[in-house]
């Protein structure tokens, strides 16, 4: 049990790849603050549901990522509750896919804001706890859209290079303070996320829905397969480890090979 007697957050977790890792850290004995938006009822389920499953402390936090002072307050309270913030994973986000001249300018303001701006306002709130205690892993759910581009995406690939370039610079000022500071950047994962932009894609590329998933999504992942959630919280649990100690700044790779190409 690694991750014992550790606190952990992880914005966006009640659904796809925030979920997974949310589960992994608590499987691996960690306490931990649940993230994100559905149901009331669904999200309570899974909240106790982790308590009881793994003997630890969980928690839901409803705070809007697109919302600097209600993540500063996830933050805080995550703190008191736990006593600190080990681990943060900053993984909420969404999608939008439309050419830019068309591209809604809410959309634009709304993805600049939950998947890049949210993350450095949490990391502004945590870093200074795991900087006293010399002790903390920072963990931002980038992209393969933090390293390449794809066309319709403007925002998302903004955003996600984004995150990149805060990975990193977080990666040099906490460097000396045994934090460390990653960007996860996974290729195609089947989760809401995903399935939820196929509709616009075919619209946006005039294709049908099997062409979407083989032509454009599919196509992109050497290994032709999506990748798993699970693999992916196999990843931010192994860069929780004392194992991964020297890993920071990196902005890592799990796409099938997308990126090689
Ligand atoms: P998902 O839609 O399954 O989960 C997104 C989560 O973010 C949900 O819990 C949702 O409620 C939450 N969320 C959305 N807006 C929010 C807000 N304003 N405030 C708080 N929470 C909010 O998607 P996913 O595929 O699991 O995506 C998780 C992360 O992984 C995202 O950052 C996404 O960009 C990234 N990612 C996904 C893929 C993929 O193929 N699925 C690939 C690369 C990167």
């Amino acid at each position: 049990m690694m991750l014992q007697g550790k606190s952990a957050i992880v914005t966006g977790s009640t659904s796809g790849i925030g979920l997974a890792i949310a589960r992994a850290y608590a499987k691996d004995g960690a306490n931990v603050m649940i993230n994100g938006f559905g149901p009331a009822d669904a999200i309570e389920r899974e909240r106790a549901g982790i308590e009881k499953e793994f003997g630890v402390k969980a928690l839901y936090s409803g705070a809007d990522m697109s919302n600097g002072a209600a993540i500063a307050g996830m933050v805080a309270e995550a703190q008191g509750a736990f006593g600190a913030v080990d681990i943060l994973v900053n993984n909420a986000g969404i999608q939008f896919v439309a050419p830019i001249e068309e591209f809604p300018l809410e959309k634009w303001d709304q993805i600049i804001a939950i998947n890049m701006s949210a993350a450095f306002h949490a990391i502004r709130a945590a870093l200074p706890g795991m900087k006293a205690r010399k002790w903390g892993r920072i963990i931002n759910t980038a992209s393969a859209h933090a390293l390449v581009a794809s066309p319709f995406k403007s925002a998302y690939v903004t955003a996600k290079h984004g995150i990149a370039g805060l990975t990193k610079t977080v990666a040099l000022e906490a460097a000396t303070f045994g934090v460390t500071a990653n960007a996860i950047c996974p290729g195609y994962v089947w989760t809401p996320l995903v399935e939820k932009q196929i509709p616009d894609t075919m619209q946006a590329r005039n294709m049908t829905r099997e062409q979407v998933i083989n032509d454009v999504l599919l196509h992109a992942q050497p290994t032709k397969q999506f990748v798993t959630v699970e693999e992916v919280a196999g990843l931010a649990l192994f860069l929780c480890s004392d194992a991964a100690k020297s890993i920071t700044g990196a902005i890592l790779p799990i796409d099938g090979g997308w990126t090689a190409e």
